[in-house]
This record gives structure tokens, C-alpha cells and sequence, in this order.
């Protein structure tokens, strides 16, 4: 991570960030006709140290996401037990699975039937039900992890074969590059997928989060659907 953002940022203004977003969501939800009260905001930390962290709890995160194994388990031992619920977000090598299993509630960025079953395996050893969200590479960007829009229904079926796997919905991160009109029609694209496999709940299967829009795209993210918007750099940049 070349990026760093403000360490030193204090609760009062975090405070104040999470006032301003829980606004926007407010506006895009009624824009798009949908509940704003059914929008979680994860702050994604992966740019800052424990110490913002810990005070973006005391300013009232109740989610919080991390893309690598190791800031994980640097920062979760200086976190008050139990304040935060805790996912995994970023492209997850098996080797670090067991790890990653141990510290988080839900990963994020399921894109495999391999990295599911060793998911499955690693949650039957810890005794948990491990939350998923299947990644769906919505824009085709062969930079991107994720699955093809296509593969979707396949997936979540092949995965009422993993017992300790709760599939909770999906995530998707957009190109880089899309423009505002690119940005609606994945998101839109996305709501559909997602209306879609609600209907498929039962087992294992029980459907009730779409993660997507960040910093730049959250607004239009929740305009058309979205039920968790993960933010790092409007919460912690200077
Ligand atoms: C970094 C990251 C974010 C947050 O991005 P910002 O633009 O800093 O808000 C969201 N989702 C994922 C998967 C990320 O890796």
C-alpha cells in the first residue's frame, strides 16, 4: 500500500465524516427508492494504523475491512474485544486462510470452488459458521478478481456443498476507469444479480447483503441497491 492516510485524525472528526455519508446515503437511497436505514458503511482501514482505528470505533464504526492478512493481525490485538465486526475484503491466497478465518466474521472476496471448500475446511476446524460474499467482476477487467456475471448462479449452487460457508450475498469493486453512466449500469447490473439469487435462500444460502461503491462511486452505489458501501479514504484522508 504506497497510500497513507491522516493516522492522526481524531474521533471528533471521524465523527463528523460518518455524519456526512450517512447523508449521502440518505440522498442516493431516497434517489433510488430504497430504505437508506438498510445501508451498513464498513470503513475499510487498510490505509491507517490501529491507533485510527481504534478511534474510528470510538466515533462509531461498527464494521470495519482489510484487505491483507498481516494489518489484520497487526491491528486486531490493540482493538476493544468485540466492538467491531470484522471482514475480509482482499484477493485471499490459501495459505493465509486459516489466519484469516480465525479473525473475520465474513470474506468478502470469494472467487473460487477451491477457495471456497478450503474456507469450509478451515471454519469446521474453528467451529464457526464462516459469512461469504461471492466477488463478481462486473466489468469484465481482466485486472480484477471475481467471477464472471454468468457464473453467479453456478456458484452459489456448488456452494450448498460447504456447510460452514452462510452465503450472504455479493461484493463487486468497479473498473478503475468507468465513467459515471459505466458506474450505474454495473451497479444495476449488480442489484439484478442480486434480487435474483434472493430468490434461491434456503440451506446455507441466505441472501441479504450487495457490497459495493467506495470513496468515489458510493453514492451511486446506493442509488441503485447497494447494502453495504465500503469507504476508506473519505473517512481517513487528510
Ligand atoms: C481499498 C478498498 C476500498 C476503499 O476504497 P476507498 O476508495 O479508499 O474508499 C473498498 N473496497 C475494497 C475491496 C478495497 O480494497
Amino acid at each position: 500500500m504506497v497510500k497513507c492516510l491522516n493516522n492522526d485524525i481524531t474521533a471528533e472528526q471521524l465523527k463528523e465524516r460518518l455524519q456526512v455519508i450517512r447523508e449521502n446515503i440518505c440522498k442516493a437511497a431516497f434517489a433510488g427508492g430504497h430504505d437508506p436505514d438498510g445501508v451498513d458503511v464498513m470503513a475499510v482501514t487498510k490505509y491507517v494504523g490501529a491507533q485510527a482505528v481504534v478511534r474510528a470505533i470510538e466515533a462509531g464504526v461498527k464494521l470495519i475491512g482489510e484487505n491483507r492478512e498481516q494489518s489484520l493481525r497487526e491491528k486486531i490485538p490493540a482493538l476493544p474485544r468485540g466492538a467491531v465486526d470484522i471482514h475480509f475484503i482482499g484477493h485471499l491466497q490459501r495459505n493465509k486462510a486459516a489466519s484469516v478465518v480465525k479473525m473475520v466474521s465474513t470474506v468478502q472476496s470469494l472467487d473460487s470452488l477451491e477457495l471456497a471448500s478450503v474456507l469450509d475446511r478451515q471454519a469446521l476446524l474453528c467451529e464457526k459458521k464462516l459469512a461469504v460474499l461471492v466477488e463478481v467482476n462486473i466489468g469484465r477487467d481482466p485486472h480484477k478478481s471475481g467471477i464472471a456475471p454468468e457464473a453467479v448462479f453456478e456458484m452459489v449452487d456448488a456452494l450448498r456443498d460447504c456447510p460452514n460457508l452462510t452465503v450472504r450475498g455479493l461484493m463487486t469493486i468497479l473498473p478503475l476507469e468507468a465513467d459515471e453512466v459505466q458506474c450505474e449500469k454495473y451497479f444495476s447490473q449488480m442489484n439484478g444479480l442480486y434480487v435474483d439469487i434472493r430468490a434461491k435462500n434456503g440451506d446455507n444460502v441466505s441472501v441479504d447483503c450487495l457490497s459495493m461503491g467506495m470513496s468515489s462511486d458510493y453514492r451511486l452505489a446506493v442509488k441503485h441497491g447497494a447494502t453495504l458501501v465500503r469507504i476508506g479514504t473519505s473517512l481517513f484522508e487528510s
